[in-house]
């Protein structure tokens, strides 16, 4: 090696779980980048632990931590003043048996990260899931939709009532229990909140049509299998209920209308 302070592969095993969760500053990146190019052992490590990393990325739970557990483990971190300051990271796998596992290692790591970044970059993730889950959702309600339009279908245009602003779209086959729902500007839900979608038949009983949410724009897709034939019914509504559901509206209709 030429360079003066080329890493030790010791050095670049501490950096490789924050490398391995994205959570490593650009030259330090560029150190292990650099390093596993050339050195065997290292990159089979790295591998080891990009691989946890995408697991346990995945089986992250997207919650907040308490902020007075955030806070303890900020001041158990400050108080580590033995060495000139080194990433926290490197100071938490330093308390850590010395042969450790990467998975203890990375654990560990990623336990802390989850803590003090209050699940910043996990919650981006399970955001991103989310995203493309409603976008596949999406998609395949206006497929749908598009199909039973083709197939003979109705479109029935919903009203907001509770809110005025809010509107939905109805597509449905009076002899077949699949329909589609595809809202917009609806209002937005607190925390624990769905909307549900409501059949009613003509003398006024109400069949669960399933729940759903909404994005900020108020758009939501429900995908409606109903427990009989659409004929059945005479109107459908949406309420806002409690997370889940409820057997009964237990709130104002936000959009409705009649579909017969
Ligand atoms: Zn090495």
């Amino acid at each position: 090696m030429t360079e003066p302070h080329a890493p030790t592969c010791a050095e670049i095993a501490e950096l490789m779980p924050a490398y391995a969760l994205e959570a490593l500053a650009a030259d330090e990146r560029g150190h292990v980048a650099q390093h596993v190019r050339v050195c065997g052992p290292c990159r089979a490590l790295l591998q080891e632990y990009a691989d946890l990393a995408e697991g346990l990325l995945a089986a992250a739970p997207a919650c907040a931590a308490p902020s007075h557990l955030e806070a303890a483990l900020l001041r158990r971190l400050r108080a580590e003043p033995t060495r000139p300051p080194s990433p926290w990271w490197q100071r938490l796998a330093a308390w850590l048996p010395a042969p450790a596992r990467p998975a203890a290692v990375l654990a560990a790591v990623l336990a802390v990260a989850l803590v003090i970044s209050n699940l910043g970059w996990a919650r981006a993730a399970s955001e991103w899931r989310a995203q493309q889950a409603a976008l596949a959702a999406s998609l395949q309600a206006q497929h749908l939709s598009m199909e039973m339009l083709a197939a003979g279908g109705q479109r029935v245009v919903l009203q907001g009532s509770a809110a005025p602003e809010a509107s939905g779209e109805f597509y449905f086959t009076p002899d077949h229990r699949q329909a589609v729902l595809i809202t917009a500007d609806m209002p937005p839900l607190p925390a624990g909140m769905v909307y549900q979608l409501w059949l009613v038949t003509a003398d006024g009983q109400r069949d669960n049509g399933g729940v759903f949410s909404v994005d900020a724009a108020g758009h939501g897709v429900l995908i409606v299998d109903a427990p009989h034939d659409l004929a059945a019914y005479a109107r459908v509504g949406v309420t806002r209920e409690p997370a889940g559901g409820s057997p009964a509206p237990t709130n104002p209709a936000t959009i409705n209308g009649p579909i017969s």
